[in-house]
């Protein structure tokens, strides 16, 4: 659904002087109201320039391009480095990382159950779930919930973060069993060290990723300076006043 710009706030007049250059709300059939929108109103201008933010550029005055190839790989470098951050972006570990940590998180029988039975709970709680525990939790809070839920016959029995834990639990797995609220917390204990381990492993790699991506921007964006310059000659400044009576 379109917008029209039906209220005007701000105008000057287009360069042929024949019409404006406005700026204001718009609202669309549904009354949507949208703010900021500006327009050309005039025909012989709306077909010679267009709106380019601070002024009029021609209408064929083109956008900023670089090496196309170097683009392509500054793009999918950027949404890697966007999307890693540890367990949520683990799709986006380098293969061996990937291999290499899953080894260590998990046991021998919970590898079988990821494989061969395509279970993938071990899977979600090794690297997403016990990890929030430890993030959240130190070590020494983690050993006594570990303890509590050792000895506790029924969930009724845990007291401070053993019962905020196994709240928790419930929450994400609809269940509240001992067994089932201790499982994760025993992860989390097994893989704290490594846990810490792989997150500066991982700011390390960042950190190397953003380098390389601030590379194929300064490639990508060296002639910007060249186009700036253009740019600047062939832009139009707008000095829009305020309507009376908006
Ligand atoms: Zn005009």
């Amino acid at each position: 659904m379109s917008y029209e710009l039906d209220r005007v706030e701000k105008e000057c007049p287009c360069p042929c002087g024949k019409g404006r250059i406005v700026y204001g709300s718009g609202s669309n059939d549904w009354n949507q109201v949208r703010e900021g929108m500006s327009e050309i109103w005039c025909g012989e201008c709306a077909k010679k320039y267009r709106l380019a933010g601070d002024g009029l550029l021609p209408i064929d005055f083109p956008e900023y391009s670089g090496d196309e190839q170097v683009k392509e790989k500054m793009q999918a470098l950027e949404h890697v480095v966007s999307n890693y951050d540890g367990s949520r972006g683990f799709e986006y570990w380098p293969e061996e990382v990937r291999e290499k940590r899953l080894s260590t998180y998990l046991t021998d029988e919970e590898r079988d159950r990821v494989k061969k039975e395509r279970d993938r709970y071990p899977l979600y709680i090794a690297l997403t779930y016990a990890k929030e525990l430890c993030g959240q939790y130190s070590e020494e809070v983690l050993l006594d919930v570990n303890m509590q839920l050792i000895n506790a016959k029924f969930s009724t029995q845990l007291t401070g973060t053993a019962k905020e834990i196994a709240e928790r639990h419930k929450r994400f797995f609809n269940t509240i069993k001992i067994e089932n609220v201790k499982y994760p917390v025993q992860v989390a204990l097994r893989n704290y060290q490594k846990y810490q381990d792989a997150d500066l492993e991982d700011q390390q790699y960042l950190s190397e990723l953003k380098k390389e991506l601030d590379g194929y921007k300064k490639e990508y964006y060296k002639d910007y300076p060249a186009y700036r310059a253009k740019r600047e000659k062939a832009l139009i400044p707008l000095y829009l006043k305020d309507v009376e009576d908006a």
